[in-house]
């Protein structure tokens, strides 16, 4: 069995951690190393034995709490060359274990691949997890979905997607113009009627969980992305669960397992 939790997801942080056979991964550390522990504790996060932190950038939404939560617990920080190279000032003697767009790269019973984004930052990547169970997919500050992108999420049982803004409430939020094309561009994030459109060309059978993630607060609402997205998904043949992950608090546990054991299961 295969058990993730979203920490909280938002501009002001951005953490997951993905459980498997008893060790944990986190995925992005947005938040201070306390809080980290804070929110695993009140989500039942076990973070005795965690395989590693892997990171989608060096943004301080995605990985403000890294250096330290790496320290402390010893374990080492996966993520590219480029945001490692911006983070090292910062992180000192933390372990680097570089990922690779071009193989897999294994923490514990964690199977990482990457694939690089279009957004702002040095070299900043959409991740994809795997045990042996379950694989997710994890995409945030999607400035385009790129083809990369869509083939790394492709045939996951679970995906954690921006669903930054909606277009309207973008038009509307008092921005300046130059900050609403910064948003809406290359380098910035995904509207919900782009995550809809790119979730609904990802629905296959056996994709059981959709995570709405990395909501802005004053351009979206959960009601929102919802609204967007839950008609395309199911359009799509969509027949898992949708949900929308919260900034302030927890969101899951969502648990995964392969569809012969669950069918075992329901049998047994
Ligand atoms: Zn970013
Ligand atoms: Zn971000």
């Amino acid at each position: 069995m295969t058990r993730f939790v979203v920490l909280g997801s938002g501009s002001k942080g951005n953490a997951l951690a993905i459980e498997h056979g008893g060790e944990t991964l986190l995925v992005d550390v947005g938040f201070s190393a306390r809080e980290i522990r804070r929110r695993a504790d009140a989500a039942a996060v076990p973070l005795d034995r965690v395989a590693g932190i892997a990171l989608t950038h060096e943004h301080g939404d995605h990985a403000s709490g890294a250096a330290l939560l790496a320290r402390d617990l010893g374990v080492p920080i996966f993520c590219s060359p480029g945001t490692w190279e911006r983070l090292r000032i910062r992180i000192g003697n933390a372990r680097h274990a570089p990922l690779s767009m071009t193989a897999v790269v294994e923490a514990g019973p964690f199977r990482i691949e990457s694939a690089e984004i279009s957004h702002d930052a040095a070299e900043p990547l959409a991740l994809a997890i795997s045990t042996a169970q379950a694989s997710i997919g994890v995409a945030y500050d999607l400035g385009r979905p790129t083809a990369a992108v869509r083939y790394l999420l492709r045939g996951r049982t679970a995906l954690v997607l921006e669903a930054n803004h909606d277009d309207v409430l973008l038009r509307t939020s008092g921005y300046p113009p130059v900050v609403q094309q910064r948003i809406a561009g290359a380098g910035g994030h995904l509207s919900n009627r782009v995550a809809a459109e790119l979730l609904a060309d990802l629905v296959h059978p056996e994709l059981a969980v959709v995570v709405l993630a990395h909501l802005s607060e004053r351009c979206n609402t959960a009601q929102h992305a919802r609204d967007a997205v839950a008609p395309a998904l199911a359009a799509a043949g969509f027949t898992g669960a949708l949900h929308v992950a919260r900034q302030s608090e927890p969101t899951g546990p969502f648990t995964l397992m392969r569809a012969d054991t669950q069918a075992s299961l329901s049998l047994g």
